[in-house]
């Protein structure tokens, strides 16, 4: 439990942290900061990883390993960043974690992991290329601020609790040819519009009738030019796949890429594919899920079983990919401005239930 002057201590940094939002990936004067305040205000062992920062409470050899993390990128708006996903609340709440940490014996070794780049989902894949001890870990925790769920209320989750989701591209190459002779050429429009046109049955043979998520939206379909006189020599289709299971979308690319290599043959065509910011699910262990339901109706903490997993994604489900975890919500109100609005903003009134949320889980 914070004090008021580690309380204020922390919404401080909160603010700080605010006030100088980075966007991924360039997280340089956030991470001063946060390592900073580690060094002054607690006996962590602090080390910067490669642009991101883990702060230990180490007991001894042998003992049981669990780890926290926190995110700490902004996002980009037109003319710099912005903190619209409240991960400088997420990172002050760490920070406050780590106060609540400060001359404690729990019988195991702490690691508080404040990872950079989450909104492009490169942070957590860093941290887990450049840390082995992430599979040491018997449990990994991490939570996200949500609006539209009562303030303070912890949102848990059997199994998904964030949507896998990629950007895939179709990359078509033809051949011109004058509009006159389009049969001298090869023309890639119509294969990109039966294969846009292709995808929902595509889902239908996937799901057969199951009634979890998997869905795809058309981002782009872009073909041709402007020149009447030539036929169309290549063109793309951009969609984003998204679903409550990894594997579903990775049987929706292979059919995508199957549909269009198989036209290809037929027309004359070629065609390349590509991957863009890939999340996988964020699936929290079922065994981690019971134990911090005790804990937390321990605790006295008002839970909130969430039906349905949340649409967006979020990059520690490659984190929870390397070792057993849990990731929940923390309510940020009813009313609240949604992630990623203009009207958004972190609510500090947040790290007091979030920072017991994460001492029950100790
Ligand atoms: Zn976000
Ligand atoms: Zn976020």
């Amino acid at each position: 439990m914070l004090d008021e002057r580690q309380l204020n201590a922390v919404i401080d940094l909160r603010h700080q942290l605010h006030a100088c939002p980075e966007r991924s990936g360039s997280e340089r004067r956030t991470l001063e900061r946060l390592r900073s305040f580690l060094e002054a205000h607690t006996s962590l062992r602090v080390q910067d990883r490669g642009g991101w920062l883990l702060a230990a409470h180490i007991e001894g050899e042998g003992l049981p390993e669990v780890g926290f993390r926190a995110d700490m990128d902004a996002l980009p708006v037109p003319g710099g960043a912005a903190h619209r996903c409240g991960h400088d609340g997420h990172s002050a709440i760490l920070c406050g974690l780590a106060l609540a940490l400060e001359g404690r014996q729990l019988g195991k070794n702490v690691y508080l992991i404040f990872q950079a780049a989450e909104e492009t989902g490169e942070g957590a894949k860093r941290v887990v290329d450049t840390w082995p001890g992430l599979r040491a870990l018997s449990a990994l925790y991490a939570l996200h601020n949500i609006p539209g769920h009562p303030k303070g209320s912890v949102l848990v989750r059997r199994g998904c609790f964030a949507c896998a989701s990629c950007g895939h591209v179709v990359r078509v190459e033809g051949r011109p040819a004058h509009a006159a002779y389009p049969g001298d050429g090869a023309n890639p429009v119509a294969l990109l519009c039966r294969l846009a046109l292709a995808v929902p049955g595509m889902i239908d043979d996937i799901l057969k009738g199951d009634g979890r998520l998997l869905m795809r939206t058309p981002i782009g379909l872009i073909a041709g030019g402007e020149d009447f006189g030539i036929s169309a020599a290549s063109g793309r289709l951009n969609q984003t796949l998204r679903g409550h299971r990894q594997a579903d979308i990775d049987a929706l690319i292979a059919k995508i890429e199957a549909f269009a290599e198989a036209g290809c043959r037929e027309e004359g065509l070629r065609c390349a594919f590509e991957l863009r910011d890939v999340f996988p699910d964020t699936t929290s262990d079922g065994a981690a899920v019971d134990r911090a339901l005790d804990r937390f109706r321990a605790a006295g903490l008002p839970v909130v079983t969430l039906n349905e997993p949340m649409r967006w994604s979020e990059d520690c489900g490659w984190l929870l990919r390397a070792a057993p975890g849990m990731f929940f919500g923390i309510g940020a109100g009813e009313d609240a401005p949604g992630l990623h609005t203009e009207g958004y903003a972190f609510d500090d009134a947040l790290i007091v239930p979030a920072v017991r949320a994460f001492e029950a889980l100790l």
